[in-house]
């Protein structure tokens, strides 16, 4: 019984899409105000294998995940690393000094 459907116990990223129903804006644009999207939980968001509207607390880790790889990407575009042996020295001190914890802010 309690095997089948009841939430994940480790969280892993799932293939999101963008929601077709207000086309990942989160809102839809009401004639006074913009509406906020049902389908999609006004995430913009939706489920890439069903394209069904996640549960809100699923749906805000699975954001949490996509911010945080696109924070590292950012990151990594900010500070584009270098080849060549000059890289292998700045790689070595930034690692040296601030020991082993990442953080993402
Ligand atoms: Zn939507």
């Amino acid at each position: 019984m309690i095997k089948s459907h009841g939430p994940a116990f480790r969280k892993q990223a799932m293939e999101l899409a963008q929601c077709p129903a207000c086309r990942g804006k989160a809102v839809i644009k009401g004639v006074f105000h913009d509406l906020a999207c049902v389908q999609c939980n006004a995430s913009g968001w939706v489920a890439g294998a069903t394209g069904e509207a996640l549960p809100v607390d699923e749906l805000v880790t699975q954001l949490s995940l996509r911010l945080q790889a696109a924070q590292r990407q950012i990151n990594e575009l900010k500070e584009p690393r270098v080849s060549g042996p000059e890289a292998i020295y700045q790689d070595n001190n930034r690692r040296g000094a601030g020991g082993s914890n990442r953080t993402l802010d």
